[in-house]
């Protein structure tokens, strides 16, 4: 566990680095993608539950609907679900059996009846720019369609926007993703934003934030401009593909593990380039 400021804490699974934001405020005690194994949500579950009482309202706020950020949701009861009023349910339904895929693979033991993981049953859907208590909501859409991030205090939680540890994964939309960048960028300037939390990784100050928010343009740009090349060029995808393979994200080659999340930006770059030319998007010609 480790503190960020006075009332945020943050717990970090083994797993992607994945963050659960813990905040504990005078009238609420929040718990941010609760994951991943079930002794590191043991752990989560003993540090709140001495804050527990009838005083604070108890959230579970959601950033989207990836199964790494979903695991631990059933793990507590009495937290009332926060989430995007986009939230993609075919997302979640996705990603509970890419969870059950991942449990009944590697044996992960989770309570759940006949291995079937509940679903994700929200209570407040939150709208863009719509705050609840101390918490202020944005849609960020890109990474995925239901993607949200909060700002609390002087703290902007951003779910897998941002990370140090990876490049960005345009799930949704490359459109939407550049909007959200721009979105981070505008709160960071104008809300006094000290710290950023991405769900994967450490956090970022002021200026670590805007370094990363470079990065993560250097990047789209970088896939932006090969697809245009290639466009011009009457390339074939295969030769694109190679280009891309090639390229380098902060200096080191695209790590191994993550070449198909690469390849999959690819394709969603030229699908959204070839679709605003009005041309015909065949990726694997
Ligand atoms: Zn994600």
């Amino acid at each position: 566990m480790k503190q960020i400021t006075d009332h945020v804490f943050i717990f970090t699974s083994v797993v992607q680095q994945l963050n659960s934001v813990v905040i504990i405020d005078d009238d609420y005690l929040v718990i941010v993608d609760p994951g991943f194994f079930p002794g590191e949500i043991a752990s989560i579950r003993n540090f709140l539950q001495p804050y527990e009482n009838s005083s604070r309202s108890r959230l579970l706020i959601l950033t989207h609907s990836h199964f790494d950020h979903i695991a631990g949701v059933p793990y507590f009861p009495g937290y009332a679900v926060v989430t995007s009023s986009m939230w993609d349910k075919s997302n979640e339904q996705r990603a509970i059996r890419q969870l059950e895929k991942f449990d009944t693979e590697f044996y992960v033991d989770r309570p759940w009846e006949q291995g079937k993981f509940p679903v994700v049953n929200t209570l407040y859907a939150m709208q863009h720019q719509e705050t609840l208590g101390p918490f202020h909501f944005f849609h960020t859409p890109g990474h995925t369609d239901d993607s949200m991030s909060f700002i609390y205090k002087n703290v902007l939680c951003v779910g897998d926007y941002l990370s140090s540890l990876e490049f960005p994964f345009i799930n949704a939309s490359v459109s939407d993703y550049n909007k959200t960048l721009q979105l981070i960028t505008e709160l960071v300037h104008d809300s006094s934003i000290t710290t950023l939390l991405s769900q994967h990784g450490p956090p970022a100050c002021t200026n670590e934030i805007l370094t990363r928010i470079d990065s993560a343009h250097a990047y789209i740009d970088e896939l932006f401009h090969l697809v245009e090349t290639a466009q011009h060029q009457d390339d074939i995808w295969s030769d694109v593909l190679a280009e891309a393979n090639s390229l380098s994200y902060q200096g080191r080659p695209i790590p191994l593990g993550l070449k198909s999340a690469h390849e999959r930006n690819l394709k969603t770059m030229w699908a959204e380039y070839h679709h605003s030319l009005n041309l015909s998007s065949i990726p694997e010609r």
